[in-house]
């Protein structure tokens, strides 16, 4: 028997025997996220979150991209105010 239960970090949920897990990581320096089967990696890595399925998987994937956007907005909205200073002191 397993020492230490496996949480899903989307929904909360306990690992069982028999369903399909996943992991992610994300690097918060990049704009990147990767996903892997947890067939082997059940210890818990820095960084690394435990997904108990296709749904979960699916709502990180959604809040990953929507921060991604709101990144990229708000770093051409700040390219955009810097241009908009230099063209004020002319
Ligand atoms: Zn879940």
């Amino acid at each position: 028997m397993e020492s230490s239960l496996i949480t899903c970090d989307v929904c909360g949920c306990h690992k069982r025997e028999v369903n399909h897990w996943f992991t992610s990581k994300r690097n918060p320096g990049r704009s990147k996220i990767t996903f892997d089967t947890a067939n082997a990696i059940y210890r818990s890595k820095s960084g690394v979150k435990h997904i108990c399925g296709i749904q979960c998987l699916n709502k990180l994937l959604s809040q990953w991209a929507m921060r991604a956007i709101e990144a990229e907005i708000k770093a051409a909205a700040a390219k955009k105010s810097e241009g908009n200073d230099e063209s004020e002191r002319v």
